[in-house]
């Protein structure tokens, strides 16, 4: 009886060993196989070829190892190509009327800080995709036209950029034939009684559809406002992982507390008076897409809390947006020549002006009238 027990324990130690050495077995050829599959990887190309394919976060830090080693690059790094012919950059010579660097050290870019053979050079070799988010809803649909076929001309020429282009009115989407590289993408979205509505609208449609469809399309977005031209290029200087435009209203302003940021505490987008560094437009807007997304979601949400505690901040998204980059700094701050208004004159320092809005009948265009 006593030998038959051992005899049992005997077979089933063999058991178990034999069954734990076909499962290790089979553990270490799966952890080969997937090992091969991910160092095969290259960062573009499968992103690009299948732009469905589902990376985990531990693949796309292999593929990013993957590629410093192969020499590729990957959206950030500041490569160029040999034989480039540009003027040799100077130490001593540049902008003296005005400031070119912000206290955190990012540049603040305005025309003569940069090369435009250098900045469109390194940022093309990176090949990116780039999103433009445009809401047109109820009358604004009649600034499309302008806005794509002068981005067509002056707006990231020579890289691939798709206009995303939101509208209650799919059949007033003018068709206009863009230039290669450059797409449209129409996402259809319900119309609104308020200005602010679809002021507001912007972050929650952005941030849905992001998750939804542009997140699988596209490396940089750019939000930006439909009632706007292009005037005068606007290349990869602009690019960068947060960028974000001076407001022309008050670039030159001195005192911080008359910024006009969300002064009321209930609000979620409340700087306290002595603090602040600039004021940002809403109208321009761009980075990386994921730090986009975050930024944009956060405009979302802290807007929905706003509406909870019955508040609504008093430039909508813009004081939100003001908010977030006083806390976290934008990598690149572009000058007022990224956007100018048409309804001012440009004075000597806005040497080029870039981005313009359109002068608008603001009673006739806005579903609420109102300024
Ligand atoms: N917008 C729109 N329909 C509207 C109101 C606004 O499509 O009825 C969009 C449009 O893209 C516009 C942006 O929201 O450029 C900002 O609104 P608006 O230009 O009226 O604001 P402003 O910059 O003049 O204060």
């Amino acid at each position: 009886m006593l030998q038959r027990v051992e005899m049992m324990r005997n077979i089933s130690r063999t058991h178990v060993l034999i069954i734990l050495t076909l499962l290790l077995t089979i553990l270490g050829a799966t952890y080969i196989y997937s090992g091969d599959a991910i160092s095969s990887f290259r960062f573009c190309e499968p992103c690009e070829d299948n732009p469905q394919l589902p990376l985990t976060d531990a693949m796309k830090d292999l593929k990013v190892k993957d590629c410093l080693e192969n020499g590729a690059w990957r959206i950030g790094d500041l490569k160029m190509q040999t034989g480039l012919h540009y003027a040799q950059p100077s130490t001593q010579k540049g902008r003296t009327d005005v400031n070119s660097v912000t206290n955190w050290n990012a540049p603040l870019v305005w025309d003569g800080t940069f090369d435009p053979v250098v900045t469109d050079a390194i940022y093309k070799k990176m090949d990116p995709r780039v999103a433009v988010v445009v809401f047109a809803v109820g009358k604004y649909t009649r600034f499309l036209k302008g806005f794509l076929e002068s981005g067509k001309k002056y707006f990231l020429v020579g890289f691939r950029v798709t206009y995303y282009i939101f509208t209650d009115n799919e059949q007033e989407v003018p068709k206009v034939e863009l230039g290669s590289g450059q797409k449209i993408s129409i996402i259809t979205i319900p119309s609104a009684k308020r200005w602010q509505e679809v002021v507001l609208g912007r972050m929650k449609w952005a941030t849905i559809t992001i998750d939804k469809q542009i997140r699988n399309e596209a490396d940089y977005l750019f939000m930006m406002d439909i009632d706007s031209v292009f005037y005068n290029p606007v290349g990869g200087e602009s690019l960068s992982q947060l960028s974000a435009v001076l407001h022309r209203g008050y670039y030159k302003n001195t005192n911080r507390d008359a910024f006009p940021y969300e002064r009321r505490p209930l609000s979620e987008a409340y700087i306290p008076a002595g603090e602040g560094d600039y004021y940002y437009t809403a109208a321009v807007w761009g980075g990386y897409l994921e730090e986009m997304y975050k930024l944009v979601k956060y405009c979302y949400m802290k807007s929905e809390e706003d509406k909870k505690n019955g508040i609504e901040a008093v430039w909508q998204e813009e004081s939100h947006l003001n908010k977030y980059l006083l806390y976290n700094k934008p990598t690149k701050v572009l000058s007022p020549e990224y956007l100018w208004s048409d309804y001012d004159a440009v004075p000597a320092d806005i040497r080029v002006k870039r981005i313009s809005q359109l002068i608008k009948d603001y009673k006739e265009v806005r579903p609420n009238g109102g300024h």
